[in-house]
């Protein structure tokens, strides 16, 4: 059975606390979401503003595939607003609990169902199709609740909606509730809430009670905890319930949610199901190895399907397979040696607490691959005085050739003494330091020190780095990295 897929992302979406999409971001997600196959686009409440009716009226002019709604309460003066839109549809929201009708509307079951009667007149008459939501259906009277979809049904509403407002059902009940509403002659929809981190899976219950529609936002936003997370539940339908389908292309579901988390600032939580960072990623190396033989060993879906990509992650409870693979995606070959040294030098880094970035990686990885190049100078000892009172003064023990050499120089601070003392030797004649770029690995100020330096000895140029806690020791050690790769050549 083919499901609709009702996108709310531009209405429930925004009204997720701190969101305010532009007319233009806006019609970004919109194209978005008429290019990956959604059925209907709730493009916004029409009633809201001149800004918001702009915006609407900038995606119904598009003449997109998708069917274009507007939020609207049952009021002449809202529907209005939605008849200048030139929207397609109206999603008319009428509160069904004795909660909402009395304490927030202050009137009647009877002076309800009046209402709603005559709202869907109104827009019939005016061409309109009408989506009718029952808000707080959940908690509505079920004999009510039938009550006011019989009467739009007699007075000739598309299709209806049962919005679980505050997300109050399990899927038990999810199930039972649509249960009791599957004999109505119009296409049936749910709506519903992540309170307690179940909309996905009350939408899926509803499925089986027989809904066609299901409504969802983008990575899940929406008021409070937010909607039926769009990627999860199309998602789910496609791999989990084979009797359902719906018209979404899935390999572009990665990009909507990107877009959506970019131009919202809503971010996504990591492990977040589909789009999460760490969906697709793996550090442990018993799955690594599983995955690299055969990847439905540690994974239920492939991350193609949904547009992304299997990442491997470095850390210490990552295996040597993993690390090859790793390695590899870098451009480094090494050899079984060298793999272990730099799995053992990476236990290391983490087992004091760092994450070991890619760069890091890297830096490892080259320190263990150079090893066996003969280099010409290496430092023995650096000694630095500095201090807001003296000229910054560095010592330097090195050996050049098979001689060992002592000298001094200062400098601006510590670094530019070092480098100073060192490269006053004649062996550094015409080495020009062109580029030196600094960066902290990690948060602290314990952080390893990324320096990056760029070497010049006329045409030749070569890049070189150090990695170590302290930033003089870094600097010196990329710097000497470099000429040792300067003279090798
Ligand atoms: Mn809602």
């Amino acid at each position: 059975m083919n499901i609709k897929v009702l996108d709310t992302t531009l209405r429930d979406g925004e009204q997720t606390p701190g969101v305010s999409l532009t007319a233009s971001e806006k019609f970004r997600i919109a194209n978005q979401l008429d290019e990956i196959g959604i059925d209907y686009i709730e493009a916004g409440s029409a009633i809201t503003s001149n800004g918001e009716r702009e915006s609407i009226k900038e995606i119904t002019k598009q003449g997109f595939n998708a069917q274009i709604l507007s939020f609207s309460r049952p009021l002449t003066v809202d529907i209005d607003y939605c008849l200048d839109c030139d929207v397609d549809a109206v999603n008319l929201v009428v509160p069904t609990s004795d909660l909402h009708i009395q304490d927030k509307l202050k009137t009647t079951r009877d002076e309800l169902l009046k209402l709603s009667n005559n709202a869907i007149d109104y827009c019939k008459d005016h061409g309109l199709i009408v989506e009718l939501s029952a808000e707080d259906a959940s908690r509505s009277d079920v004999d009510f609740l039938k009550r006011v979809y019989a009467d739009a049904i007699d007075h000739n509403v598309d299709r209806i909606c049962v919005c679980d407002t505050v997300g109050i059902l399990t899927p038990d009940n999810s199930y039972e509730l649509f249960s009791k509403l599957n004999d109505l002659p119009v296409p049936i929809a749910c709506h519903c809430h992540n309170d307690f981190g179940l909309a996905v899976a009350n939408t899926l219950s509803a499925l089986k009670g027989g809904v066609s529609e299901i409504h969802t936002t983008i990575n899940g936003i929406g008021e409070r905890a937010g909607n039926t997370s769009f990627e999860e539940c199309v998602v789910s339908i496609d791999r989990l319930l084979p009797q359902f389908d719906t018209n979404i292309k899935i390999n572009e579901i990665y990009d909507i949610s990107k877009l959506v988390a970019r131009l919202t600032g809503v971010y996504i939580q990591p492990n977040k199901a589909i789009v999460g960072e760490n969906a697709f990623s793996h550090e442990s190396g018993i799955h690594s190895d599983g995955i690299i033989k055969n990847s439905a060993t540690y994974e239920s879906i492939t991350p193609e399907l949904v547009g992304r990509k299997r990442k491997f992650v470095i850390g210490k409870h990552m295996g040597t397979k993993g690390l090859n693979n790793k390695l590899k995606e870098l451009g480094m070959n090494v050899d079984e040696d060298q793999l272990h040294q730099i799995c053992d030098n990476i236990k290391v880094l983490a087992d004091k607490g760092k994450t070991v970035t890619d760069v890091d990686l890297q830096v490892i990885a080259n320190n263990v691959l150079e090893v066996n190049h003969e280099d010409r100078i290496s430092l023995d000892e650096v000694t630095i005085v500095s201090g807001n009172k003296v000229m910054p003064t560095a010592s330097v023990k090195i050996t050049v050739d098979g001689e060992q050499i002592l000298n001094a120089g200062v400098g601006l601070g510590p670094v530019d003494a070092a480098i100073n003392a060192i490269k006053s030797l004649d062996v550094f004649n015409d080495i020009d330091l062109i580029e030196y770029h600094v960066d902290a690995i990690t948060g602290g100020t314990d952080a390893f020190i990324d320096v990056i330096i760029k070497l010049q000895k006329e045409d030749k140029v070569v890049s070189a780095r150090g990695t170590e806690p302290d930033i003089i020791n870094a600097s010196v050690k990329a710097y000497i990295a470099g000429v040792n790769r300067l003279l090798r050549d």
